[in-house]
């Protein structure tokens, strides 16, 4: 099975609608599951109009519980933490949402009146859309480690692709350049890198190759809303030039693609012939010569 990533360095660039047309796509000719860990944002079942099969709380963080019957308001925690998550000046007081659950305030504890705890920081929703199976990652509201809720959405998925004898792994990546997008690099085969000719977006796709390239992953580039900016467009091309990246599409700009999605539906099914799903429809076909081999991933 091969495992493609899409990222992009930040939100907004047509990352999850990207990759919920090119799966859709590919789906036509192999089996293959669908990964959501942009957990702070899922939106790909939104995109596909998946819908839901079952949902599973997950414990992807510990915090510091204080057994106040134990403590001796010794206060030697409130010194230890890095994380300036204990606070108060006769009584210990954890602060949750930010304690890291590192454990140094548990080791210091003379009375072993620290505990450290898994405590539920998201849900994992196992959903479908036609013969698609799509895994996404929901981390709960203020809650930390998204990282480690990626890590668990990656795995999940793997075994339900694994299950089903699936083909590809296809997964929309988390925004940025941070834990929760290295976690979405482990083991996959090659990344779509999605930006756009914006000096912003130009920047964040540098940012985000710059990680790519640190774990030596296989990268190409789709250049959406390809036509918006020409000076953008072509420094786009000077980036990837310097840096031999493959250009692997560009999507025009195509009113009819929010429009579809606008009515819950795919621009690729509502309008074949429009030139965003042509483009996309030759996104599905190059990504689909990487799933069978026939082509080198570099
Ligand atoms: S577990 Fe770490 S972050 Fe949390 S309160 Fe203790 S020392 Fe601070
Ligand atoms: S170190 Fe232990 S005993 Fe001392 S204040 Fe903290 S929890 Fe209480």
């Amino acid at each position: 099975m091969k495992e493609i990533v899409v990222l992009s360095g930040k939100g907004g660039v047509g990352k999850s609608s990207l990759t919920a047309a090119v799966g859709y796509l590919l789906a036509e000719k192999y089996s293959i599951v669908l990964a959501d860990t942009d957990v702070d944002a899922p939106n790909l079942h939104l995109v596909l109009g998946a819908e839901l099969e079952s949902t599973h709380p997950v414990s992807a963080s510990d915090k510091a519980f204080i057994d106040y019957d134990i403590c001796s308001r010794c206060m030697q925690c409130v010194d230890v933490c890095r994380f300036s998550s204990i606070i108060g000046e006769d009584e210990p007081i954890i602060i949750s949402y930010s304690c890291e659950g590192c454990g140094a305030c548990s080791l210091v504890c003379p009375l072993e009146a620290i505990s450290i705890e898994p405590v539920e920081n998201g849900k994992l929703n196992i959903l479908h859309s036609g013969l698609i199976r799509v895994v996404s990652g929901e981390l709960a509201v203020g809650a930390s480690s998204s990282g480690r809720l990626v890590d668990v959405v990656k795995r999940r998925a793997g075994e339900v692709a694994e299950l089903n004898g699936s083909d590809l792994l296809l997964t929309d990546g988390p925004p940025g350049i941070g834990c929760p997008v290295i976690a979405s690099l482990k083991g996959v085969d090659y990344v779509v890198l999605v930006t756009e000719p914006t000096p912003s977006a130009l920047s964040d796709l540098k940012r985000v190759y710059e990680v790519i390239r640190f774990f030596k992953v296989a990268a190409g580039v789709v250049l959406n809303r390809a036509d918006m900016h020409e000076g953008s467009r072509q420094a786009v091309f000077t980036f990837l030039q310097e840096n031999d990246l493959d250009l692997l599409v560009e999507i025009p700009y195509d009113p009819l693609l929010p429009e579809a999605l606008a009515r819950g539906a795919l621009a690729v099914t509502m309008y074949p012939e429009a030139p965003s799903s042509v483009a996309l429809r030759q996104l599905s076909t190059s990504l689909s010569d990487l799933v069978a081999g026939e082509s080198e991933i570099r």
